[in-house]
């Protein structure tokens, strides 16, 4: 080799970044001893050139050296192959650093092997960052709500274990999937967009999400979601944190359902009835579809009072509230509308069917047989919703249709004409 190319060669490793250390070859005893070490090493291990040459790099090693690492590295050097490893290494002043390194044996013209040659990087830095990932990353786990977190496009990167509780599903089977999975068909298309529009300006959202497990059960959690965004400004991750409020709805749900319930009938109350209808009307022109409602009277029932007592009466109440709730289909409403008065509303049904239902309706009241009381009979009226009518038109027009059914000879039903 020329003088001018070690000249290079040696300057090349005295002013390298990497921190560069040679050691002999000796592997008896002591084992190899530091010959050469650049600045770089010198600065990452805080010793001068003369402290270190003569020296095992054993000097560096301390408490939290990995003992494992440092037996595969003198396998390494015994059987003279390559070694990579990191671990915990102290500099003079007996601080800690972590280090990554790799030694490759070097051999002389003979092929004899002369020398190691290690290449070291301090990287602290890197495993602080680490470490505080791995912090972060735990400290997210054990929050006690729970938490995801997508990529820009929407596969989930993260899910943490309150996630994993509350929807049943494991991490493993979320991740790169989309929250999507998690729909119930609760939410419209308008939702969804409010949601994605709203994140799309880089805005947070938040809502109350009705959901489904894994095992297709519902659960309900307000969910706020962010983005977050890199130091450019651009969004790279969405993260949402939720609160699980599954059990206080279902409560309030509980609450508001016997709020709504007429005791003796178990049938929906006036107050509830009168919500359902205006909710129906407003539904029926705007979606253009047909809406009924049937409202019957049980025929002399003062009498059955007078005759067989307030109690019996009851019974009779309650008997053709259950006649009703049973001969009306699941989406109808069936209403205690007042003392022995009931509604039907039958959405999306026209008056030929609603005829059919109105007629099924008397025929299982005139069917029951009460103790002591013998039998009941009940008049219907009933009227179909036409353009622009409001709620109280509708009720208005079956009333007067069961006012015909009354006066016609009771136990029967009338129907409202358009213009009643
Ligand atoms: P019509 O055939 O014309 O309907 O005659 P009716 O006797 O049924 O008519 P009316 O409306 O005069 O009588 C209704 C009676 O229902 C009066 C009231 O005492 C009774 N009533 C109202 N609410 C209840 C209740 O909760 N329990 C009992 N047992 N009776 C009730
Ligand atoms: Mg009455
Ligand atoms: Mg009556």
């Amino acid at each position: 080799m020329s003088s001018q190319r070690e000249k290079l060669l040696e300057a090349a490793v005295a002013q390298s970044f990497n921190a560069v250390v040679i050691t002999d070859a000796r592997l008896d005893g002591g084992g190899p001893h530091i010959v050469y070490v650049n600045r770089a090493f010198c600065e990452m291990t805080g010793y001068a050139a003369e402290d270190l040459i003569g020296q095992s790099p054993r000097i560096l090693q301390g408490p939290d050296t990995d003992p494992e690492v440092i037996d595969r590295l003198r396998t390494a050097l015994r059987s003279g192959s390559f070694f990579e490893g990191a671990t915990v290494n102290y500099r003079r002043d007996g601080s800690a650093y972590d280090v990554e390194w790799n030694i490759s044996p070097v051999r002389d013209d003979g092929g004899e092997l002369s020398h190691f040659v290690s290449v070291q990087h301090n990287i602290s830095d890197k495993m602080w960052m680490r470490r505080e990932r791995d912090l972060l990353a735990q400290a997210l786990n054990v929050a006690s709500d729970p938490i995801i977190v997508t990529d820009r496009g929407g596969a989930i990167v993260f899910v943490n274990q309150a996630f994993e509780r509350l929807t049943g599903y494991p991490a493993d089977e979320m991740l790169g999937r989309t929250p999507a999975v998690l729909r119930s068909g609760a939410h419209d298309a308008a939702f969804y967009s409010g949601l994605y529009a709203a994140l799309a300006r880089g805005r947070p959202f938040r809502a109350t999400f009705t959901n489904r497990r894994k095992d297709g059960s519902l659960f309900h959690a307000e969910q706020s979601i962010a983005p977050l965004c890199d130091g450019e400004g651009e969004v790279t991750h969405f993260v949402s944190v939720s609160k699980d409020l599954t059990e206080r709805i279902e409560r309030e749900r509980a609450l508001q359902e016997i709020a709504s319930r007429d005791p003796l009938t178990g049938l929906y109350n006036r107050r509830a009835g009168e919500q359902a209808l205006e909710l129906q009307v407003q539904a029926a022109h705007a979606e253009g579809t047909a809406l009924s409602l049937i409202i019957g009277d049980i025929d002399h029932f003062k009498s059955i009072n007078d005759r067989h007592g307030h109690p019996a009466g009851d019974r009779v109440l309650a008997g053709v509230g259950e006649a009703l709730r049973g001969a009306v289909r699941s989406r109808d409403l069936a209403v205690r509308w007042g003392g022995e008065e009931f509604v039907v509303l039958v959405p999306e049904c026209g008056a030929a069917r609603a005829l059919e239902l109105a007629e099924r309706l008397r025929s299982s009241v005139a069917g029951l047989q009460f103790p002591a009381v013998g039998r009941v009979t009940m008049s219907l009226g009933l009227a179909t919703l036409v353009a622009g009518e409001t709620a109280a038109g509708l009720v208005m027009r079956a009333d007067r249709a069961l006012y015909r059914a009354k006066h016609g000879g009771r136990d029967r039903v009338e129907t409202a004409a358009a213009l009643d």
